[in-house]
């Protein structure tokens, strides 16, 4: 049995959303022709109370598309230290619109309202104009962490205040809400624009969305056509991520339980010094000194349990819609084998 707890972009469609797929009826979406491109968009949009939506190839490009739209060079982007946006997406708000970042050190992954006032740039010729902030939820390198919906609402005061925009990379937002129970449209309302992946925890197998008002996401047609992501008959992939945002949402809350599982075994184990809070789907474990992440990764491999390094000690696993209760008892036993 081979166990893929590396990321949960590895999920391959189900047999039901195949059947979706295969029955979409489809356009040509740069026309804006694709009738199951236009739904999905619909759909994603009245779920949160946002007017408008774009789907997009990757949620790195509705990011990066998000970050264009709302500076310009010269201006700054404020973010934390380990956000996918500033690690994980090639040095794109440099190349892709020119900007400056001022990063925070937040609590795994989380910033405040006043760590951020307090790096707001004044008026002054010689300073970047602090023009956008991106929160992260939830927070991937903080292991699978998620914003208390108080201190969301701060901030957005805060950004109002001080007219910066405010976006959120909510590549994992779905994670955070079944814990939460926070509502779709609260996040709608304060966001200016949002990012939800389709291709992470919900399963589909490519695409994310892009939510905003009407001049923010007609703007945002725009970068995505000179980003190269003006997708044709879109709609096969498009019908997947509205089969995923009908079905794949509530049952995130197994992932999370198969998490917790696994958190508290490892936790247990003599070669394991520390285990992150496990909040979602997320597991990070920090090896005892003797034990090097790459040696444990590929130990692992050899009895068919994959997942992934992520520093010099850390390891990380993720849950999610292709993963079993048997799989997860087998994980188990090989990290119980191991020492
Ligand atoms: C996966 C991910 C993205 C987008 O990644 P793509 O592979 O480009 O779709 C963005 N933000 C976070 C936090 C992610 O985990």
């Amino acid at each position: 049995m081979i166990v893929d707890l590396r990321s949960d972009t590895v999920t391959k469609p189900t047999p039901e959303m195949l059947d979706a797929m295969f029955s979409a009826k489809v356009g040509d979406d740069v026309y804006e022709e694709d009738e199951s491109v236009n739904a999905l968009e619909r759909k994603a949009a009245d779920m949160f109370g946002m007017d408008d939506a774009l789907f997009c190839p990757s949620g790195t490009m509705t990011n990066q598309i998000a970050i264009k739209c709302h500076t310009a060079p010269m201006d700054e982007v404020i973010c934390d230290e380990s956000a996918h946006i500033y690690r994980y997406e090639t040095g794109g708000i440099a190349f892709n619109s020119g900007a400056s970042v001022k990063l925070l050190y937040g609590d795994r992954g989380r910033l405040t309202a006043d760590m951020i006032e307090k790096v707001i740039n004044p008026d002054d010729v010689c300073m970047p104009h602090s023009k956008l902030i991106v929160l992260e939820n939830t927070c991937n390198r903080g292991g699978g962490s998620y914003y208390d919906l108080d201190e969301i609402e701060s901030i957005y005061h805060l950004a109002r205040l001080k007219n910066c925009n405010l976006h959120l990379d909510g590549a994992r937002l779905f994670n955070a809400l079944v814990e939460t129970g926070d509502s779709m449209e609260q996040y709608g309302h304060f966001f200016d624009t949002i990012s939800i992946c389709l291709s992470k925890g919900l399963g589909a197998p490519v695409g994310s969305v892009l939510l905003g008002d009407i001049k923010t996401i007609r703007q945002a047609r725009r970068f995505r056509k000179v980003f190269g992501g003006g997708m044709r008959q879109a709609g096969f992939l498009a019908a997947a991520g509205s089969y995923a945002l009908d079905h794949h949402i509530e049952r995130l809350k197994t992932d999370h339980l198969h998490a917790r599982i696994l958190g508290e075994t490892l936790e247990a184990l003599p070669y394991v010094d520390k285990l992150l809070p496990v909040d979602t789907n997320i597991v990070i474990i920090k090896l005892q000194d003797e034990i090097n992440a790459d040696v444990y990764v590929e130990r692992m491999r050899d009895n068919g349990i994959l997942c992934s390094r992520f520093g010099d000690q850390l390891v990380r696993f993720v849950t999610h819609l292709d993963v079993n209760p048997e799989m997860i008892e087998h994980t188990i036993s090989v990290c119980k084998k191991l020492h």
